[in-house]
């Protein structure tokens, strides 16, 4: 626009260089700069501004054709010099007029293009608005699931589909355990695992391996996650020739035991049995063995052992009777612990030991009120497997941590059905 307003002025004798010419070019300039660098905001009704830049442009041009007209002082010297430049004034008169059409024009055209685009400026920004708002609600939403799936109402539960009770959750992985032990024994665990272990790896068997610890008897104990597999893995070892000298089976768990406290002194182990059976409705169908007694003061403490199924409700129960007595009873966890030398996990008849000090493990003669105590159990458990227990107490202390954890092994292996 620029070049052809100039072009323009290229029409008037003398007009370049004048300070009418600079102003102009100063302000075509400046107007087209604005053009170039302005944002659609500064220009939405930019009229008033277009306008601010095209007034001194046609005050120039009006100056300089006022300038040109025979009275002034560059006026032609002859009529028809005047008449050619009163032609050419006309001319310029048209062509000013033309371009004040085409610059209203580019005007109104130009103010459509802003106010159209200011208009999609609006309608992007409440777009863009609904979005972040849609975005807000969905935060809200999503933060508000876990409160809603983590406490459902009674009424919620109710009104799910009967299906959905079909789904199952699976059950955490229990262990299934297979034991290995050798029949004549001279070597111990470590050298059955070894064996296990070469024979696994070289039949590259696909079984699902957890753990393999070392259990009495210089057996071992492979947990596994299936019974499918320990089944399998059963098969394999019997029917290979370099397991013949093992015994391999699955372990059978205790059936649960109650002491009954303070019974006369005149029953024996057949008498109690006849009277428990005649007086316990629970024991009509059998599920009762008589185990032995213990010597209290008056009387005798008495265990027995019952079928798995029978436990809860005796346990609930609280009592049973003898004959027209009540007798009081406990759960009994049986810990099978040596008089001997103060082991646990055999009795002094299957004792390989000599007689040992309760309080010091020592079998040497001494004075055996005195001594520092140091329990044989838990230095063996130390030995072994790293333990890390106390030993600074007899073997009969009830906080001995081998003896608790006898116990609780007692505990795991007894099913108490439920
Ligand atoms: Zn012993
Ligand atoms: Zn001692
Ligand atoms: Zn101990």
């Amino acid at each position: 626009m620029k070049a052809s307003l100039l072009a323009f002025l290229q029409f008037f004798p003398g007009a370049a260089g004048t300070d009418e010419y600079l102003k102009m070019e100063a302000t075509l300039s400046a107007f087209e700069n604005c053009l170039q660098t302005a944002d659609a905001k500064r220009l939405k009704g930019s009229s008033p501004m277009l306008m601010e830049f095209l007034t001194p442009i046609f005050h120039i041009f009006s100056d300089l054709i006022v300038k040109m007209t025979p009275s002034s002082s560059i006026s032609p010297t002859g009529p028809s010099e005047d008449r050619s430049v009163y032609e050419q004034i006309r001319d310029l008169e048209r062509q000013v007029a033309l371009f004040e059409g085409k610059l209203q024009e580019s005007q109104r055209c130009f103010d459509s293009i802003i106010s159209s685009l200011a208009s999609n400026i609006e309608s992007t920004v409440s777009c863009v608005n609904d979005l972040k708002s849609s975005m807000e609600h969905n935060t809200d939403t999503l933060a508000s699931l876990p409160a809603t799936i983590a406490k459902p109402s009674y009424a919620q539960v109710a009104s799910l589909p009967a299906n959905v009770s079909n789904f199952t959750i699976a059950p955490p992985p229990s262990e299934k355990i297979l034991l290995v032990r050798p029949l004549e024994s001279k070597a111990d665990s470590s050298t059955t695992r070894n064996k296990i272990t070469s024979f696994l790896l070289n039949k590259n068997l696909p079984f699902r391996i957890t753990r393999i610890k070392n259990i009495n008897n210089d057996g071992i104990a492979i947990c596994l996650t299936t019974d499918e597999d320990v089944n399998k893995l059963s098969q394999e070892l019997s029917k290979n020739a370099d397991f013949a000298s093992f015994s391999v089976s699955k372990p059978t768990l205790r059936k649960p035991q109650f002491i009954l406290f303070g019974v006369n002194s005149s029953y024996n182990k057949d008498s109690i049995t006849k009277a428990l059976l005649l007086k316990n409705d629970i024991f009509k169908d059998g599920g009762l063995e008589v185990n032995f007694s213990m010597k209290s003061k008056s009387s005798n403490n008495w265990v027995i052992s019952v079928n798995p199924y029978l436990y809860p409700v005796i346990k609930d129960h609280g009592h049973l009777y003898l004959n027209f007595e009540r007798v009081r009873m406990e759960t009994f966890i049986s810990v099978m612990q040596c008089s001997t030398c103060g082991s646990l996990g055999h009795t002094r008849n299957h004792c390989p030991n000599t007689q040992a000090c309760i309080r010091c493990s020592s079998t040497d003669d001494h004075d055996r009120t005195s001594c520092n105590p140091r329990c044989i159990n838990c230095t063996t458990q130390n030995a072994r497997f790293r333990s890390g227990f106390p030993e600074n107490h007899g073997c009969r202390d009830k906080n001995c941590p081998a003896l608790i954890q006898f116990r609780k092994r007692t505990i795991d292996r007894t099913d108490y059905g439920r």
